[in-house]
């Protein structure tokens, strides 16, 4: 196991760095051909980016594109790509995640002949985003090829594997007072390992007054707990000392377990450090109404649900992937300021940003007053 004091506010300084030639690819896929700075993206994977990211943002765990789910047969160029910026990363002293798209996959190529898509009730596949569509985490398929990427990761390099959209099928959507379509996965495996377990068919409805609505509920997420733990171990069977990190989401402003299975305790258990997205770096709205924005109740409540000596982190953001300019150096040093006096890291969010005309990273050179910010308060938070 890793040394505990690796994972404390200022040891612990992660950046989101979505890059190389597969993040390129998925941006156009994900906002339609939207225009990508491809120099950028190129150059956060060799050793002018990497020079930066560690030495300048003074950042030492670095979340790496690896597999966004594309087929092999494209997807093989970003397999390449993360392990040469691995190399980069790791001669600077700095260590990797290996981000795996872990719940859906890109519907293109051999994909199209997989029968490892998550179902409806009706037997449609279930979107998401554009071009890709959910998988099913009850299907062995699906399984085997996350532990071939699990393990292709760490044999190019990996110190430490990132688990992405821990989501189990068809999620409800709150509507008034009621939830609105199914939750979970209608497949045949699905299905009958349900009827196996329990005796009972899975609830079409989700109507939350009903027993048998929340067991099954509670099903789906140990079950997704479960296969996580699985590949966890999987992992750790391969490489004793590596990390594993998840997005958990907010487990406490979102029903989260209700919406996509996720059971935020549990899974908090299999993992080294935690992440959470909590959708809101901290501002003051001076208007007639004041407002502060802030993630006191988030953090605050999530860290009652950790293990002892489990360090979280959060990754905050206004508007969310793609729509955000990167933020003034002001709103990120507020972000970073509050993570600490909160007691979590901040994870940076170096990218997906769209500046107006185009998809670019934290480290494009006209962003150099934040990253000279991001780096003092880092060598600061490390000193103190
Ligand atoms: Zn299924």
């Amino acid at each position: 196991m890793h040394n505990s004091t690796d994972f404390r506010i200022g040891n612990y300084r992660p950046i989101y760095l979505w890059a190389g030639p597969g993040t390129i690819r998925m941006n156009k896929l994900k906002f339609m051909q939207v225009e990508v700075d491809e120099n950028v993206h190129h150059e956060a994977h060799q050793f002018k980016g990497a020079d930066l990211v560690v030495n300048d943002l003074y950042q030492n765990w670095i979340h790496l594109t690896y597999s966004w789910g594309f087929p092999p047969e494209i997807e093989k160029e970003d397999w390449q790509s993360f392990e040469g910026a691995t190399c980069e990363y790791h001669k600077l002293g700095a260590k990797v995640f290996a981000y795996i798209q872990s719940s859906n996959c890109v519907y293109s190529g051999s994909f199209k002949e997989k029968d490892w898509y998550a179902i409806t009730p009706k037997g449609k596949k279930v979107y998401y985003y554009t071009g890709r569509y959910m998988t099913c985490f009850q299907n062995i398929t699906w399984i085997n090829y996350l532990k071939e990427r699990i393990q292709d990761a760490i044999n190019r390099g990996a110190d430490g594997i990132f688990f992405d959209n821990l989501w189990y099928g068809l999620q409800p959507n709150a509507l008034f007072r009621t939830w609105l379509g199914a939750a979970g996965c209608f497949c045949s495996a699905c299905q009958e390992k349900y009827q196996l377990e329990t005796g009972k068919s899975t609830p079409i409805l989700i109507n939350l007054h009903k027993k048998e609505v929340l067991d099954y509920i509670q099903w789906r997420s140990q079950k997704m707990t479960l296969v996580i733990q699985q590949l966890s171990e999987f992992a750790r069977s391969l490489k004793s000392d590596i990390i594993i990190s998840a997005n958990d989401y907010d487990p406490v402003m979102r029903p989260v377990k209700l919406i996509f299975g996720i059971d935020f305790q549990s899974l908090a258990k299999i993992q080294d450090v935690t992440m959470i997205e909590n959708f809101a770096l901290p501002k003051w709205v001076d208007r007639n109404e004041k407002i502060l924005v802030n993630n006191t109740i988030t953090v605050r409540n999530t860290q009652l649900y950790l293990p002892q000596q489990k360090h979280l982190c959060v990754l905050s953001y206004d508007t969310g992937i793609g729509f955000d300019p990167v933020y003034p150096t002001r709103r990120i040093l507020t972000g970073m300021a509050e993570a600490a006096a909160l007691g979590c890291s901040m994870t940076s969010k170096g990218t997906e940003y769209h500046d107006g005309k185009k998809m670019t990273l934290l480290t494009a050179p006209e962003y150099g007053e934040q990253q000279i910010a991001i780096g003092n308060l880092h060598h600061w938070l490390q000193d103190h």
